[in-house]
C-alpha cells in the first residue's frame, strides 16, 4: 500500500460521538460536531450524526460547502467569525454563524433577506481569552442591533476560551456568559435558545462543576477526533485517541552518531537552535513524512519502541530503539489533533477509512 497514508478508524469515532454526546445530554448540554480537523470530511461526518451528533460546525466555508455537495444534511453553524466580503456565502452555506460585528451582521442580515431567508446568529463574548468577542458590557447594545435585523434571529449567545490566551473555562467565566444570557433576556424579552460554553477544553469545567448554569450547548471537535488528548489532563477517560494513524515506511536505517558534527553547526532550517545529547552511535531511521505532512514532531506517537527525533518538510528523523526496523518496513504513528487536521490537509496524504459500514456512517441512501 501506498505512504505515507492516514487511516482513519471509523469505529473510534463513532465511539467518541456516542460517548460525548451522551456524557454531555445527562448534563442537558447539546453538542455540535466541529469537522474544522478533518477538513470538512464527509466520511468523519457522516459517523458523527449516525452516533448521536444532530449538527455540524466549521471554521471553512469550504469545508461547509464540501458537507453540502456531499448530500449532507444536517444543521450547519460557521465558527470563523465571518468576512465581510463573504456574507452572501456565507448566509447560502451555514445556517447558524458566530458573530461580533455589527458591520458583518448588517451584512448578513441584507444577503439573507434577498435570498428570502433568516439567518441565525449566535453572538460571541469576550471572557478573557483574547480572540473572538464582544466585552460583555457591550453585549446587549450588539443584541439590540440584531433584534432591529429583519434578515436575522438572534438564537442566542457564546463564548471561545483556551485558544488564543490560554484562559481555562471554569465556574466564574462561564458564569459571567450565564448571567450574560440572563441579563439579555430580561432586558429585551426574548428566550435564547443557545447559551454556547466552548468547545472540547470545557469537558474539566463541565465534569466538576456544581451548577452548569444557563450552558446548554458546546461545539466539540477534538474531543469527537482524538478524545481531547491536548487537554492539559492529557485525555479524556473512556474517550478513544487512536482514530487517526499515520503510516510512513523507512527510506533511510544506518549506524550514525547522535549529534551533528562539522565546522560551525547553528539553527536546522527552521530557524531554531536544538542541542543534541551525545549517545554515542545509535541505530537511525528516516521515515518518508514530514512537515507538510503533520503539524510537529511531539504530536506523533509511534506505535514500535522508536523515538521521534525531528522532522524537516519531508524527512522524519527517528531513533530506531528497540527496534530493528528496516529500509521498507513501515512505521505507524497515532496522531493528535493539529498533525490529523494538516495530514487531512495535505495532499501528499491518501486517506484511507477503516470500519466503514459498521458505524452507521454509510451513504445517505443507506439511511
Ligand atoms: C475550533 C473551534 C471549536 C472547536 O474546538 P475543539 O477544541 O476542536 O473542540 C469551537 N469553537 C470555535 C469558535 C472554534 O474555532
Amino acid at each position: 500500500m501506498q505512504t505515507p497514508r492516514l487511516e482513519i478508524d471509523l469505529r473510534s469515532i463513532a465511539h467518541n460521538a456516542r460517548f460525548l454526546s451522551e456524557f454531555y445530554a445527562r448534563k442537558g448540554i447539546q453538542v455540535t460536531g466541529v469537522t474544522k480537523g478533518v477538513c470538512g470530511d464527509p466520511t468523519v461526518a457522516r459517523t458523527f450524526l449516525a452516533n448521536g451528533i444532530r449538527s455540524l460546525a466549521d471554521a471553512r466555508l469550504e469545508n461547509l460547502r464540501r458537507l453540502r455537495e456531499a448530500g449532507i444534511r444536517a444543521p450547519f453553524m460557521l465558527l470563523r467569525i465571518p468576512a465581510l466580503s463573504q456574507a452572501d456565502e456565507v448566509v447560502r452555506l451555514a445556517d447558524c454563524s458566530l458573530n461580533t460585528e455589527v458591520k458583518v451582521l448588517r451584512a448578513l442580515s441584507d444577503a439573507a433577506r434577498r435570498i428570502g431567508r433568516r439567518h441565525a446568529v449566535i453572538l460571541m463574548v469576550e471572557l478573557g481569552d483574547l480572540r473572538e468577542g464582544i466585552m460583555p458590557q457591550d453585549l446587549p447594545a450588539v443584541a439590540r442591533s440584531v433584534l432591529a435585523m429583519d434578515g436575522l434571529r438572534l438564537s442566542g449567545i457564546g463564548a471561545n476560551l483556551f485558544c488564543f490566551g490560554g484562559v481555562q473555562p471554569g465556574e466564574s467565566n462561564m458564569g459571567v456568559l450565564s448571567r450574560t444570557a440572563e441579563r439579555v433576556e430580561r432586558e429585551f424579552g426574548v428566550k435564547l435558545e443557545i447559551v454556547s460554553g466552548g468547545a472540547t477544553s470545557n469537558y474539566r469545567w463541565a465534569s466538576t462543576a456544581a451548577d452548569l448554569g444557563r450552558i446548554n450547548h458546546l461545539r466539540c471537535g477534538e474531543a469527537l477526533l482524538v478524545g481531547g488528548i491536548t487537554l492539559p489532563m492529557g485525555g479524556i477517560p473512556g474517550m478513544k485517541h487512536d482514530a487517526f494513524k499515520l503510516v510512513a515506511e523507512v527510506v533511510e536505517a544506518k549506524q550514525k552518531p547522535s549529534r551533528p558534527w562539522g565546522d560551525s553547526v547553528g539553527a536546522d532550517a527552521f530557524g531554531t537552535k536544538r542541542s543534541f545529547v551525545d549517545r554515542g552511535e545509535r541505530r537511525r531511521l528516516i521515515a518518508n513524512v514530514g512537515r507538510q505532512d503533520i503539524y510537529a514532531p511531539e504530536d506523533l506517537r509511534p506505535l514500535q519502541d522508536v523515538q521521534v527525533q525531528g522532522a524537516s518538510s519531508d524527512h522524519l528523523v527517528l531513533d530506531a530503539g528497540g527496534d530493528d526496523m528496516q529500509v521498507g518496513d513501515e512505521i505507524g504513528f497515532h496522531l493528535g489533533y493539529n498533525s490529523t487536521l494538516m495530514a487531512m490537509a495535505s495532499r501528499y496524504v491518501p486517506k484511507i477509512y477503516l470500519h466503514e459500514g459498521e458505524t452507521s456512517g454509510g451513504t445517505d441512501t443507506e439511511r
